[in-house]
């Protein structure tokens, strides 16, 4: 038992989804409770030290859910990773590959000024091939990425060794680990 447990117990896994093989750990399910959304959201703040970043920013779309959540709480400035072609302004993109395919993120060129320290939130961290497409575009545009956070993490897929090899800590409230 850990002190999430709770919450973990309101996670759906849907097997085989996209694809066979795949174990989506689905949030939706945790977000439809709202105390427990509520305490998503407090215990993730709890895990940071809010004088150590300045910007938060959320990889489209579960991590925006919970980003800005925090955002809201914090008084931070939210920086949006988006789908392709969903940004108005200029804007720098990356492509990465996931568990099951591809995809590219982007970001207005101007959201970030150089040196500004950016803590980066998503819903789960699988391969980390998201988060370190984030860490990268927001390093490209001169932010300090040193801490990634995270509702899930799928241990077994490598990600926090990968985050930790490019010198970004995460952590995640709680793992699915061993299937
Ligand atoms: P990755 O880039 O492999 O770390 O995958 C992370 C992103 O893909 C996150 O934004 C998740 O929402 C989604 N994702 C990847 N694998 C899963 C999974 N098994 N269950 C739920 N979401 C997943």
């Amino acid at each position: 038992m850990t002190d999430n447990d709770d919450l973990r117990a309101l996670v759906r896994t849907i097997p085989d989804y996209p694809k066979p093989g795949i174990q989506f750990r689905d949030v939706s399910t945790l977000l439809l409770d709202g105390p427990a959304f509520r305490q998503t959201i407090d215990r993730m703040i709890a895990l940071v030290d809010p004088d150590g970043f300045d910007l938060i920013a959320g990889i489209e779309a579960r991590g925006f859910i919970v980003s800005a959540a925090m955002s809201y709480a914090l008084e931070k400035g939210k920086v949006m990773l988006r789908k392709p072609g969903k940004l108005p302004g200029q804007s720098v993109s990356i492509d990465y590959a996931l568990e099951y395919g591809t995809d590219r993120i982007e970001m207005h060129d101007d959201a970030i000024r150089p040196g500004q320290r950016v803590l980066l939130v998503d819903d789960l961290l699988a391969t980390g091939g998201t988060a370190m497409a984030g860490v990268e575009l927001l390093r490209g545009q001169g932010a300090e990425v040193e801490r990634a956070l995270f509702i899930v993490d799928l241990p077994d897929l490598g990600g926090g060794k990968t985050l930790e090899a490019a010198g970004v800590e995460p952590t995640a409230l709680m793992a699915f680990a061993g299937d």
